[in-house]
């Protein structure tokens, strides 16, 4: 199922030509009181509002709309993390031996290690930076190389900690498109990749059960029509199972969560005035505004 959140505070299945309001199934909710749980409410009762939003669609009266008259916010409204994987395909590891991107302070080099993460880690982007593709990037350093990066986003449904790998995908309810935008510079990452509208996720969550295999998915970005990132998945340097399992051995993970996979090589800069359009297999594409 493709579950969106549109128009700010809707909630819709996505059809191949259509989106069907299902907002009146929040309404089983359960009633939420200070202090709030860690995490995503709607993520968190998704076993709860599943079975609902299935007998709304058999419903006669259901609500649906034109793709093209709705606007798709991130499908996650309140991760506790969004967790992203740098140097996460060889060649964007080659590529970062460029001075343009890595201002002689953020080396790929991994000598010593099995791969870039073992050495690096993985990093936190802000929550408050998260946006839908309605939203739009809003470029918070003009004059400075600002660039795109195309993930494949996992979207935790159980929470967890110290999750092994051999049992991390349970913890998966789906996958979206996502962007890490960041500028380049010496800043640290999680500084140069916070800032608000530089986490796009879109334009819909995808539930694990339509996805045969994550491993194996096209993945592509255009700029003003001109492809920068074409790759696949399949070429991960660590895979996702294992990038659940040492995120979950630092954080506890959370209903909701994000986790950026880490993006393919050809990233490049974006400009006020361009439209990024993102693709990934079986998810789909959405289109982004910068400004
Ligand atoms: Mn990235």
């Amino acid at each position: 199922m493709r579950i969106c959140r549109f128009n700010h505070d809707r909630l819709g299945v996505v059809l191949p030509d259509r989106i069907i309001d299902v907002t009146r199934v929040l309404d089983a909710l359960p009633a939420v009181q200070w202090p709030f749980a860690q995490g995503d409410h709607l993520i968190a009762h998704f076993d709860l509002i599943l079975p609902l939003i299935r007998l709304e669609l058999e419903k006669p009266d259901c609500k649906s709309l034109r793709l093209k008259d709705v606007a798709f916010d991130s499908p996650i409204a309140n991760p506790a993390h969004i967790i992203a994987a740098p140097l996460n395909y060889a060649l964007h590891v080659q590529e970062s031996h460029d001075p343009a991107i890595n201002h002689g302070v953020h080396m790929p080099d991994h000598e010593g290690f099995a791969t870039p993460i073992d050495k690096y880690g993985l990093f936190l982007k802000s929550q408050s930076g998260l946006v839908g593709p309605a939203q739009g990037i809003d470029l918070h350093w003009p004059g400075r190389r600002n660039d795109h990066e195309v993930e494949l986003a996992v979207i935790i449904g159980r929470g967890g900690a110290k999750i092994e790998a051999g049992k991390a995908m349970d913890h998966v309810i789906g996958y979206a498109i996502g962007l890490d935008i960041t500028v380049r510079g010496p800043e640290d990452r999680s500084f140069r990749k916070s800032a608000d509208s530089y986490s796009v996720v879109g334009p819909y969550l995808v539930t694990a059960d339509e996805i045969a295999d994550p491993h194996r998915l096209d993945l592509s970005l255009k700029v003003d029509g001109v492809v920068r990132q074409k790759s696949n998945t399949r070429h991960l340097i660590v895979n996702i199972p294992d990038l659940i399992s040492r995120a979950s051995h630092v954080y506890s993970l959370h209903p909701g969560d994000i986790l950026m996979t880490g993006t393919p090589e050809g990233v490049g800069e974006i400009l006020s005035g361009s439209l990024i359009e993102a693709e990934i297999e079986t998810i789909g594409q959405m289109q982004v505004q910068v400004r």
